[in-house]
């Protein structure tokens, strides 16, 4: 508790210039620590005309900005703007509402919320925003209906700082400091949701069919994109979800819960394969499908990381996740081993070491990426060394729920197939590295057993799979809801 006494601790009493080209400076507070200096953080979100609020119970504060969010608690050097992970030199200082962080923390997270680039003169205790010089970025859209939700993703020549402005029949992408490029400027759409789209300066603009529908921008890497989920506002109901159908027993939880599933590998990354030549790309995503089913007809939320046989990136996935402010992340996969015998279910959650030399190796497949150009692979060995740094930030914060949700999930496998050996595992799985919920992975049988082959093909498998694992989601909410939270303590998780 050393660290919370001096995380309330009081500083010395300084005062900070906000300065801005168009409009006149105002004074922030800030205070002195050890030489250093930290700048109230909600002093700066209310001069951008945001809003910041202070959750109690999880100790982390929600800034709103510009349509974009940012989470951030007291005890990770970690900020969570939409769906990125930004790393800081330091985590924020707290007291009650009130947050201040260092010059760093509005250069990395309010400034790129707000479209603005910040600089900070220690002398003169100024943070003024800069003026840039004016990048050409190239725009291809792209929009497609899928049921409830269209989806129109942009893809950019370089990434770009936005800043998002909803209004109720459009919303418009401010990218600062850029002149964005698009032939022609202006084009039409057929969507059902979607009329046209504008490019214009630094601007391109959505425009909507009808005033009831509501944005959600978040970025993916690799190629650069930003994408935006239109969708009608005002209803939380799960798209296409049959009314909610208490489950025996007792129902899930009061708030409909959102519940992300990931098909395992997909396009040019078949996974593993079996003997009688099924690939896990394709087994992963027609359970995964029955998954879907059974969840909603739970009355769940369900997103999918991919509906089709298409490659999707492991950080794409876990963005994706993200940005549907997941209450659960499960990953699908099907097991390899090179004893034909093996056989049943594994449960995993996230950790660096891995629990035995099996898991380290799984993990290390399941991690591949496929054929990659020399600069992509070094592009996402520099990604991964980041995400390496990051982890203990995103899922950290999760890793007791994600090791309970684990051992609901194995317990109610080990009882469907009759076996009481099988224990949950540990291993560092890329694609659950930046998912800020609770996530596991689920290796649901063995592809390489000819057996197991066999039946992870078969309908009853999947329903049998899709009803134990739906049982465990309910049990977890169940659980989750009448239980505090028990922070996670690094030091009680050794190998297992
Ligand atoms: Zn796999």
């Amino acid at each position: 508790m050393l660290f919370l006494a001096a995380a309330t601790a009081r500083g010395e009493d300084v005062s900070v210039t906000f300065s801005r080209p168009d409009r006149p400076p105002v004074s922030l507070r800030a205070e002195e620590h050890d030489g250093r200096t930290y700048l109230c953080v909600n002093d700066a979100v209310t001069a951008l005309d945001g809003s910041m609020t202070f959750d109690d119970e999880t100790r982390s504060y929600e800034v709103k900005l510009k349509g974009r969010s940012a989470v951030f608690g007291l005890d990770a050097a970690l900020a969570v703007v939409d769906t990125k992970l930004v790393s800081l030199g330091a985590p924020v200082r707290g007291r009650g509402a009130l947050a201040w962080a260092e010059p760093e923390f509005f250069q990395k997270v309010v400034g790129p919320m707000a479209g603005l680039s910040l600089s900070w003169d220690r002398a003169t205790r100024t943070l003024s925003v800069r003026r840039g010089e004016t990048a050409e970025i190239t725009v291809e859209p792209s929009v497609a209906d899928l049921g409830e939700t269209t989806k129109v993703v942009l893809r950019f020549s370089q990434a770009p700082s936005y800043a998002v402005e909803k209004a109720a029949d459009q919303v418009v992408l401010h990218v600062p400091n850029a002149r964005l490029v698009m032939q022609p400027q202006e084009k039409p759409f057929e969507s059902a949701r979607i009329a046209r789209l504008v490019v214009r300066g630094g601007d391109i603009t959505i425009v909507f069919r009808g005033k009831d529908l509501v944005p959600n921008v978040y970025a993916l890497g690799a190629p650069p994109r930003l994408v935006v989920d239109v969708a009608k506002g005002g209803s939380s109901a799960p798209s296409g979800a049959l009314p909610q159908v208490p489950a025996p027993g007792q129902p899930p939880a009061s708030r409909t819960k959102t519940i992300v599933l990931d098909p395992g590998h997909g396009g040019v990354e078949e996974g593993a394969k079996g003997p009688g030549g099924l690939l896990e790309k394709d087994a992963t995503l027609a359970l995964t499908k029955t998954i879907q089913e059974v969840l909603q007809r739970r009355g769940y939320h369900v997103v999918m990381t991919r509906l089709s046989d298409a490659t999707v990136g492991l950080d794409d996935r876990a963005a994706q996740a993200n940005a549907a402010k997941a209450d659960v992340f499960i990953s699908i996969h099907c097991n390899a081993s090179r004893a034909a015998t093996a056989h049943g279910t594994e449960v995993y959650y996230l950790s660096l070491d891995a629990s035995d030399r099996a898991a380290a190796l799984l993990a290390e497949s399941e991690n591949a990426t496929p054929a990659l150009t020399p600069e992509t692979a070094e592009k996402n060995a520099a990604v991964r060394d980041l995400d390496l740094i990051l982890w203990d930030l995103a899922q950290n914060q999760h890793l007791s729920a994600s090791a309970r949700l684990a051992e609901i999930v194995q317990a109610d496998f080990n009882r469907l197939l009759g076996i009481t050996t099988r224990g949950v595992k540990q291993a560092p799985f890329r694609v659950l590295v930046g998912v800020n919920a609770p996530a596991v992975l689920v290796e649901v049988a063995f592809i390489t057993n000819p057996d197991e082959e066999i039946r992870i093909g078969s309908d009853e498998f999947r329903r049998q799979t899709a009803e134990t694992l739906a049982g465990s989601l309910d049990t977890y909410f169940r659980t989750a809801d009448s239980v505090a939270p028990v922070p996670y303590a690094p030091k009680a998780l050794g190998k297992s």
